[in-house]
């Protein structure tokens, strides 16, 4: 029934897609020719005061036309990787301004920095003059590209596809990995999706996509402070998955022990990014913490591996891109391209560690499983146990009930089992009961369930089943049981068993209660069924 609903619903949304994409065509069809439309909206500049004299300790980079004088055409001006705050590109009476990351106030020409078009008189000898907040030291110098408008227009589209395309990338890690923490509810899964969610958030409004298309956070002011807060997250959040992920606990405890350092770490370095001291904006503080926080994530990595943790070589191959731009960074190798290449690192790692963190959740759910397995099974019979009895029939009453079927339930107790133990030694009564075991559960249904209840007693449920059909196959069981000796070391032993039977009744109540009424039943059956001599099947009518 409910598959013939499901291929009806399917059968109408494929006419509803062929219905919309025949009406697009008609509709092209009646109304050829271009579409041309007007968009209106006022611009976002905002009003800023180019002339403000800039702070002592700003950056100033001055640049001299070539030895002929500024040719017969434009040049653009681009300024990236400056900390947050005012940048001025000026000659002579000239003066353009924007604030670093919100391109709101900056020419929309220009979206991975800072950056205006001038127009100095052809021959003209003025230099520009670009000013931009300091980097206290720590910080990348700030890159200044400039010369005819299209090379650099291009190059600047280039930088903008780049980061576009790394923060979707982690805007797709991001969301795999809330898919792996919901799903895995474990703490490591759900840290590093609080880390990858503020590292794209970061990484989005670093980039420059703060105020593009337009200013989608209330006010510049919080984007400036969620770039500058957001670190310390992303700090906290990759120590502890470093620390966790490896498994270091076993092998490293001391380290393990430094898991929270991390969230430590970043709170400080935040407090000292937002009190005004000098050299502390975000760039300063974030870059040697990240690296310093990669580099420690790589030794981790590397130490466990050699300790024969796997996770510590995933780590690894995740940190070891990121550790190898630093450096590149660090000899000037890059440098034009210093906020693309860091992102793109970082997003090997988000999508490195978000594989790692699948892979680890299937590990963790096949232990689970395992774990299952062994503990509602008998190791001697391979039956399941008690415990797995437990779990499935109250639920099986339940269907039962619910469809109103019926359900039966079989007690079987081998006969004088003790004097088997007693005369011929406990390996023999392990073997009786492997062999009883295996005749019992291969002469039941698909939908029937064999358990070893405890010593040498047996639950056997029977969906589905009647008192007269349980008692048929009770009878069955019996003579399987009793036809036929089983091979021992000892040669042929002559096996009996009584078996007890039990039926769901209407009035019974459902779940765990219905399940302990009915085996108590099965059980008062097969001890009449033992009082009236053993080897025989007794029903649940005492008459
Ligand atoms: P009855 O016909 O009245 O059921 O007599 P019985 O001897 O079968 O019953 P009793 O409950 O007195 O004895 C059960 C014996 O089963 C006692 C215990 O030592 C033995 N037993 C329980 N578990 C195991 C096991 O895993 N292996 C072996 N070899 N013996 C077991
Ligand atoms: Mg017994
Ligand atoms: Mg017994």
């Amino acid at each position: 029934m409910m598959r013939g609903w499901r291929a009806i619903a399917v059968a109408m949304l494929l006419v509803l897609a062929w219905a919309l994409a025949a009406g697009s065509a008609v509709a092209q069809a009646a109304a050829p020719g271009p579409s041309v439309e007007r968009l209106q909206g006022k611009p976002f500049y905002i009003n800023l005061n180019c002339r403000r004299p800039p702070p002592p300790d700003a950056q100033v980079v001055r640049i001299d036309p070539p030895a002929e004088g500024w040719p017969a055409w434009s040049q653009s001006v681009l300024v990236l990787e400056t900390p947050p705050g005012l940048v001025t590109i000026e000659r002579g009476r000239q003066a353009r301004c924007g604030l670093s990351f919100d391109t709101r106030s900056s020419d929309t020409r220009f979206r991975s920095g800072v950056g205006t078009t001038l127009a100095p008189a052809p021959g003209s000898r003025e230099p520009i003059i670009v000013t931009a907040p300091s980097t206290g030291g720590f910080g990348w110098p700030m890159t200044v590209r400039y010369g005819d408008p299209a090379p650099l227009q291009r190059e600047d589209t280039l930088r903008f596809a780049i980061r576009v395309g790394g923060v979707a990338i982690l805007v797709a890690m991001l969301l795999s990995s809330l898919l792996i923490a919901a799903n895995a509810r474990d703490r490591v899964a759900a840290l590093f999706a609080l880390s990858t969610a503020s590292f794209s958030l970061w990484a989005a409004l670093r980039s420059g996509l703060a105020a593009w298309p337009r200013p989608w956070l209330p006010s510049p002011e919080l984007a400036q402070l969620a770039i500058e807060v957001l670190p310390a997250v992303v700090a906290g959040g990759t120590w502890y998955v470093a620390v966790a992920y490896t498994r270091c606990d076993r092998v490293l405890p001391a380290i393990h022990r430094t898991r929270h350092w991390g969230f430590l770490l970043g709170a400080l370095l935040t407090a000292w990014i937002l009190l005004p001291l000098p050299g502390s904006t975000v760039f300063d503080v974030w870059r040697p913490a990240s690296l310093a926080i990669f580099a420690a994530a790589g030794a981790i990595g590397a130490m466990t591996w050699a300790r024969g943790q796997a996770g510590g070589k995933a780590l690894l191959v995740a940190v070891t891109p990121v550790l190898v731009v630093h450096a590149m960074l660090m000899v000037q190798m890059l440098a034009a391209w210093i906020p693309e290449s860091l992102l793109l690192s970082q997003a090997w790692y988000t999508v490195a560690m978000t594989i790692a963190m699948s892979l680890r959740m299937g590990a963790l759910r096949r232990q689970r499983d395992r774990l299952q397995v062994l503990a509602e099974r008998d190791p001697l019979t391979n039956l399941p146990n008690r415990r797995a009895m437990a779990a499935t029939l109250p639920r099986r009453i339940d269907e039962a009930k619910a469809q109103g079927r019926s359900i039966a339930v079989v007690f079987v107790d081998i006969d004088r089992f003790k004097s088997i133990n007693d005369s011929l030694g406990h390996a023999v009564g392990d073997e009786v009961l492997t062999e009883v075991a295996r005749r019992l559960s291969s002469m039941l249904r698909g939908g029937d369930l064999a358990s070893r209840h405890g010593g040498e007693e047996f639950v056997l449920m029977l969906a589905g089943a009647s008192a007269v059909k349980a008692m048929g196959l009770g009878e069955r069981l019996r003579r399987a049981i009793a036809d036929s000796p089983v091979d021992t070391r000892h040669g042929p032993l002559a096996v009996t068993a009584s078996f007890g039977v039990g039926v769901l009744q209407p009035d019974d109540p459902g779940g765990t209660a219905g399940a302990a009424a009915l085996l108590a039943r099965a059980d008062a059956a097969m001890y009449r069924a033992k009082q009236a001599g053993r080897n025989r099947v007794a029903g649940p009518d005492p008459a």
